[in-house]
């Protein structure tokens, strides 16, 4: 298959790379297989990529163990002038990039717009940090010897993306760990491949070696991940999805004892006390609920309002989410376009169907459209009872429900009555109470006064069952490395 290494133009989707990248070479799946690639604002087929095994996914790990002496031998300066090129194609080519992501994934032109500006904003960051990766040395309390701590490539990487930031998730471990002297394999869901094998386009482009970055689409993504954790040149899983799968990939990593970074699911809480500017609650609501239509990890889950500002939050939060222009996200005036597959807007239907079951009164929305793709409308629901399923699961859609609270006490308990601990929202206009709240709520990450944490300068990363480890910052490229403690005297 042709794959085009001239810039990309806006609107130019032919010829797209869709096999696999392995060792700098463009290969089709051993067996010959192909995954379908769906537009969802259509249901139709788009395209198809390569359907890697088992022996494939081996075949990176020859080529990632092939390129690895000498991409950690490389000078940092040199890995992060590339990572720095990298920069600048995915700037260059932003259009065309996000015009990519909303048709396999489906989010509107805004939101892919945003990803790859963030995502992009990965590789400048690295290669802002690569060059900085400073040991330690001092003298042990006894007196006797120096302690001197290097920090060494933790080795090849294996990394696991999902759909719904198909460029931004590849880049916060590929920037890292390319930065940090690693190669790495990367297995992007099959829902969104197209973007990854772009990302392979810019970073062969860029000027990476054969085999420092390799990408795998598969079918298959049990049986190949698990050969490849079984494999014992690998030495890192960097994963980013559903706590479910991220636990089996745990106790597949668990026999090679391989160090692991884990970015899970998240249930997070949008807490508003009466003392709130509730206009800016609302446009807080608004990014926190609705940035890439509800499928973010981040996005606000439950929202618990003080009773004495609920309706006005509510009244005015509703009108907001009836105005979204509804439609495919490529189409330049869509605000909110289709979930990504059936099984995604089935389940928010069904979450749906049983928050009202349970008495919960539906302010807006509240059903699938009657149309082609898989839409669901933007829903505003009150009066939702804490057992209601959708306040304890991730309904990574655009439904909003809201429970009322009376005591800051109550909405703290509340709020960390969940096994998640992602990210939390608080607004107040009570700088104090927003400290002391934001120290109790149990969150790798807290919003206060705001609808948006993610930031590639800074720790990302959930607590409880949200995750281990963090991407962004300098701590995302120590995650990418092992301390080496040289004792000495002299
Ligand atoms: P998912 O867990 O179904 O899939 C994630 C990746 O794992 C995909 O590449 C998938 O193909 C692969 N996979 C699935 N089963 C596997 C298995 N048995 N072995 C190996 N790999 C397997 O998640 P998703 O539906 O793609 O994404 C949505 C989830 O991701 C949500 O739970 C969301 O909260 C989470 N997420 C978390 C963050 C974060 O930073 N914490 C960011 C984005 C998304």
């Amino acid at each position: 298959m042709t794959q085009s290494s001239a810039i990309r133009a806006k609107g130019d989707f032919e010829n797209l790379a869709s096999d696999l990248f392995i060792g700098g070479r463009w290969r089709p799946a051993s067996s010959g297989e192909r995954i379908d690639v769906y537009d969802p604002s259509t249901e139709e087929v788009i395209t198809s990529v390569a359907n890697a095994s088992i022996e494939d996914g081996i075949a990176a790990v020859d080529a990632a163990a092939a390129a690895a002496a000498g991409w950690a031998a490389t000078a940092p300066r040199k890995r992060a002038d590339i990572l720095m090129r990298a920069y600048a194609l995915m700037t260059e080519r932003a259009e065309w990039l996000a015009e990519l992501i909303s048709r396999e994934n489906g989010k509107a032109l805004p939101d892919a717009r945003g990803e790859v500006a963030y995502a992009a904003e990965f590789f400048r960051w690295y290669a802002e940090e690569g060059v900085r990766l400073n040991g330690e040395i001092s003298m042990a309390p006894s007196g006797n010897n120096r302690i001197i701590v290097q920090y060494q490539p933790v080795g090849i990487a294996v990394l696991v993306t999902p759909w719904n930031f198909p460029a931004a998730m590849a880049t916060r471990k590929i920037g890292p760990a390319l930065a940090a002297g690693c190669t790495c394999i990367l297995k992007p869901a099959t829902e969104t491949p197209l973007t990854a094998y772009a990302m392979a386009e810019i970073l062969a482009e860029a000027g990476v070696p054969d085999g420092v970055v390799n990408v795998v689409t598969t079918g298959k993504s049990g049986p190949v991940i698990s050969a490849m954790l079984h494999d014992p040149r690998v030495r890192k899983l960097s994963f980013t999805g559903s706590t479910e799968v991220g636990r089996v990939l745990l106790k597949e990593a668990a026999d090679q004892v391989i160090n692991c970074s884990m970015e899970l699911g998240g249930n997070a809480p949008f807490v508003v006390f009466d003392d709130a500017d509730i206009d800016a609650a609302v446009d807080g609501a608004m990014i926190a609920k609705m940035r890439n239509g509800g499928e973010a990890c981040t996005a606000a889950n439950r929202f618990y309002v003080q009773r004495g500002v609920l309706e006005a939050f509510a009244e005015k939060f509703a009108t907001r989410m009836k105005a979204l222009q509804v439609g495919p996200g490529y189409h330049p005036t869509t605000q909110l376009g289709p979930l990504v597959n059936a099984k995604s807007r089935d389940k928010v239907a069904s979450l749906v169907s049983d928050a009202v079951s349970r008495g919960a009164r539906v302010v807006t929305g509240g059903s699938a459209p009657e149309r082609k793709g898989f839409y669901y409308e933007a829903t505003i629901l009150a009066d939702v009872s804490p057992e209601a399923a959708l306040v304890h699961e991730e309904i990574f859609g655009p439904v909003a429900p809201i429970v009322a609270f009376d005591s800051e006490e109550e909405a703290i308990r509340l709020a960390n009555d969940t096994e998640y601990g992602l990210v939390a929202y608080v607004y107040t206009g009570d700088l104090a109470r927003g400290l002391r709240v934001s120290e109790r709520i149990e969150s790798g990450m807290i919003a206060l006064n705001r609808g948006l944490v993610s930031d590639p300068a800074a720790p990302f990363g959930g607590v409880k069952q949200s995750g281990l480890g963090r991407e962004g910052a300098h701590h995302g490229l120590l995650e990418f490395t092992e301390a080496k403690y040289i004792a000495t005297s002299w």
